[in-house]
Order: C-alpha cells, then structure tokens, then sequence
C-alpha cells in the first residue's frame, strides 16, 4: 500500500482515481495508491509557495547540508531502493544500483555546480564594485519519465533545492512507488516543511499542476509532451521551462577494423536498459559493401547472446522487459511499420512476459522512415557510399540528442564532431555514456537549449547584476552637461 501524497511535510492519501504500479516481468502489482486531484494538486503548490521565501533567504550552507542528509539517507536505503526500482521498471539490478549511486553522486556534483555555474562574482570599480548573484525562481514543478525513475527527477530536484527554489514532483504514473520512496529519503532529511512535495497521476495530474501559478517546470520526457508544454508555456515567459527530450540517434561506424568490437560498442549504444535510455542509438550507419556487412553481421551474432530476464533471475540479464506489456506491443508495432529487411526481429521472448522482447536490427536503406524515436531495442540500419553521405544521413533529424562514431580514423572523428548536430557526441565509446561533471541536453526537438545534469544550475537560478557603492558619494562631477 502506498503512503499517498506528501504535501506541507504530511503524508495523506490522494483523493482522485486508483493508480496501480505493475511489475512488467511478472505483471503483478507493488504499489497501489490514488492519484491526486486539482485541490491535493493546488495544496501541495501552496505549500512549496508558503515555504519558498524562508527557504530562498536561508543561508546556502543550510540548504548543503540539507541535500547532504538527503544524500545519507539515500545510502541509508539504496539496497532496498535498487530492489524497488528493479520491481518497479524491471531494470536489472545492476542497473538500479548504479542509478542510485548516480543519485547520491548528483548532490556533490551540484554543489561543485552551483558555484561554478551559478554562484555570486564581484570586481571592483571606481566607485565600489560589480557583483553578480544568482536567485532561486520560486516554485519548480518537476516531471519525471518511467526510464531512470529516481536518477533523472533527482537531477532536477537537487540543484533545484539548492538554488533555494521549492518543489513539487510527480513521478512518471508508470512509477509512483519510486517516487515515494524518493521523497522518504527526502522527509528523513528532515527538510522545513513545504519545501519539497510530492503529487501522484498521470497526464491529468500534471496538467493541473502546470495551471497553478507556478514558476518553473523542469520537465524530463518524450518530445512529443515537451512540444505541448512550449505551447501550453507561449503566453507565460514568467515560468521557466527546461525540457529534457528524446532523440533518434544516430550512430555512423567507418573505417572500424575491428568488426566484432565495433558490434559490442553498437549493442551497449541500442539495447542497454532494453532501449529505454533517451541517448539510445536508433539509427545505424555502415559503408556500403562489404566492411558494412561485416559489422551488421557482428551486431546480429552479438544481439542473439544478450540475456533477457527478470532482475532477480539467478542468471544476471542484460536486459530486462520494458516498462509494461503496452510498450512492448506498441514497439513491435512500430518495429513491423518501418518496412525493410528484417535482419532480427523484435519479437515476444516465449516463457517471458509479454513486456519482453528480442531486439529488433531492421535494414530500412533506401527506405522513407518517420523521424520519430522508438523508446524500445530496436535499430534501423542504413547504408552510405562516402562518409559525408553517413553524416548528411546522421544528421537527417529533427532532434539532436545525442550521437555517436566508431573508427579508427582520428581525422573522421575530427569531422564529425564539428558537423554534427546533438548534445552529446561520443567517439568509440558508447552513445549512452556521459559525465556527471558534463551538461546533458540536446538540440532542435530534443530540447529547449537548457540542457541539465551540470549546467541544471543555470535553470535552477536567475542571475542579478548590481553596481555597489558603500556610501553615498557626490557624483555630480559624473553628470555631463550641467549649466553651473
Ligand atoms: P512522457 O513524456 O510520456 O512522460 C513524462 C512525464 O510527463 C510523466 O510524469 C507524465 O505523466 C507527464 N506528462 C506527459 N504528458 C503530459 C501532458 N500532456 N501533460 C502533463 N503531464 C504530462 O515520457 P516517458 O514515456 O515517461 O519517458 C520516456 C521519454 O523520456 C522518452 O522520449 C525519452 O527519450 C525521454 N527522456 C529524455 C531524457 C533526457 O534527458 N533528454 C532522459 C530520459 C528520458
């Protein structure tokens, strides 16, 4: 049973319609609570309203070592949250230990951040000095997506908190539990109350809170729903908006002498996390001929060794299910729709749940493709005769997410990273990898140019520019024109 909403630092129940979180590799449910309604939703905004101006003024060490005892109660729970995160998403463990671990990473990582990015600056003048300080917005709404349930809201909230803004989070409806468990870890860091709140539901919940007044909506999901949020947001300048979106990633292998390690770099770039990672590869791009084919076969003879299971198999799997049954169909489906050459097919795994399915290597050269991204283990292979005509393809998208190129050919990468267009861009090295210590965001409907993990700071705080002199000195001399 769920412990409900957390809102003015009490639990209640939500008081709108039943919301069940299921266990996609068994179907059974972990978590069952009520979604918020419009009143829980505007109370919980009123709360992070009421405790915004206290927080805001506090001093900035409070705030630290506030987000520090957060940090120790999430060490506190992390084996037992991994485990919950692993039920909740059917991600394996090894990936929910990690994430939790990139969660507690995040509060010193922000801190480093804040300052770096956001902290205040003086030099002096002739008459005193030139400071420039950063100030919190006031009240954030943050969204979370189902993919890294924890890791992802939690890369918003921190800095967020930090700043001095106040918060209220709903989780993705696909994963409520987690976000509950978050905000355990957060009342146990026995923040002031109202500072930080939690609301549960799907679209509907999250449409009533982005009606209250609130300052900010800090926003990690598909670019369909950030598209909506820039129009719902056109006539409001006031609220801040950081969108965080998906891609249709492309990644070019030329010039890669070694087929076999080339396939292990491609696998870890589409199927980890079972494709539901935001910087997943979904394109592939080979030379035409025969090193093209060498490596489409690498990556069909590695893909049939990824073991898919449940988090808890004895076996430990590369990948678990997706996030439900829905999904799952829904991704065959559009797996099928691309047409072309099916080299694997993305199919149900028989003695597996219906969320599981086989990655999916479809040869769609030559072929019209919607640029659309397909949240599953499924890549798209095409094919290029020169290697400007495989950038030309990599950056035929409308997103700009992330990238990636596999060769031996320093002077290719040296190309390619200066023409193509995303937010991350990896060479030999998977495109789902990035640094803590690095901005994470992407171009064109990828995101709104306020990427997040380090530069999150720069959306988190406005910047104030003041002159400063300590007295009133007489500056008439300063006024030109004066008749004596
Ligand atoms: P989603 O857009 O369906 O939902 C994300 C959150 O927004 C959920 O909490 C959902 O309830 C809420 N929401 C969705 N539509 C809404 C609406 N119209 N009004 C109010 N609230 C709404 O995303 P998802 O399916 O949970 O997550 C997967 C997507 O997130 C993928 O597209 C993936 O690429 C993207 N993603 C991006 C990043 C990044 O950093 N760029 C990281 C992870 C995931």
């Amino acid at each position: 049973m769920s412990r409900g909403l957390f809102i003015n630092g009490q639990w209640k129940s939500g008081q709108g319609a039943a919301l069940t979180s299921i266990d996609p590799a068994t179907g059974q449910s972990v978590w069952e609570g009520a979604t918020a309604t419009a009143a829980d939703v505007a109370d919980a905004v009123a709360a992070a309203r009421a405790a915004f101006q206290n927080w805001a003024d506090g001093p900035r060490d409070a705030r630290i070592e506030a987000v520090r005892r957060y940090k120790a109660a999430l060490d506190a729970r992390k084996d037992a949250m991994a485990e919950a995160l692993s039920r909740e998403t059917g991600k394996a463990l090894w990936e929910t230990r990690a994430e939790l671990g990139s969660m507690m990473a995040k509060v010193d990582a922000s801190i480093a951040a804040y300052d770096e990015r956001t902290g205040v600056r003086e030099s002096a003048t002739a008459f005193g000095r030139a400071v420039l300080r950063h100030r919190p917005h006031g009240v954030m709404a943050v969204l979370g997506p189902y993919n890294f349930p924890g890791h992802l809201p939690n890369g918003h909230i921190v800095p967020a908190l930090l700043a001095g803004d106040t918060v209220v989070f709903k989780p993705s409806e696909e994963t409520p539990w987690t976000g509950e468990l978050m905000l355990e870890a957060l009342e146990a860091a026995d923040l002031p109350k109202g500072v930080v709140n939690l609301i549960q539901g799907g679209r509907q919940a999250g449409q009533a809170l982005i009606e209250q007044e609130i300052d900010g909506l800090l926003f990690t999901g598909s670019g369909a729903a950030g598209a909506h949020f820039r129009r719902v947001f056109a006539d409001r300048p006031d609220v801040i908006l950081a969108l965080e979106l998906g891609g249709n990633n492309p990644l070019v292998v030329w010039d890669a002498t070694d087929a076999e390690a080339a396939a292990a770099l491609i696998v870890q770039s589409a199927f980890v996390t079972t494709g539901q990672r935001c910087s997943c590869a979904r394109r592939l791009i080979v030379p035409e001929g025969h090193e093209g084919e060498a490596i489409i076969e690498a990556v069909g003879a590695l893909s049939d060794r990824l073991i898919a299971g449940a988090w808890n198999d004895e076996t430990e799997p590369f990948m678990g299910p997706l996030i439900s049954a829905r999904a799952a169909v829904a991704a065959r489906k559009a797996a099928k729709a691309l047409g072309g050459k099916v080299i694997r097919e993305a199919r149900a795994i028989e003695g597996l749940s219906e969320a599981f399915i086989t990655p999916g290597l479809i040869d769609v050269s030559h072929l019209e493709t919607p640029d659309e991204e397909i949240f599953a283990p499924v890549l798209q292979v095409r094919r290029a005769a020169t290697f400007d005509g495989a950038l030309a393809l990599a950056n035929a998208t409308r997103y700009g997410l992330s990238a990636g190129l596999i060769s031996d050919d320093a002077t290719l990468w040296e190309r390619f990273q200066k023409r193509i267009r995303a937010g991350v861009a990896n060479w030999n090295r998977p495109t789902t990898g990035a640094a803590g210590t690095a901005p994470f965001g992407g171009l064109g409907a990828s995101g709104n140019h306020r990427p997040s993990a380090y530069y999150a700071a720069d959306y988190c705080a406005y910047p104030v520019a003041s002159f400063e002199a300590d007295a009133i000195v007489p500056t008439l001399n300063e006024i030109k024109g004066l008749r004596p």
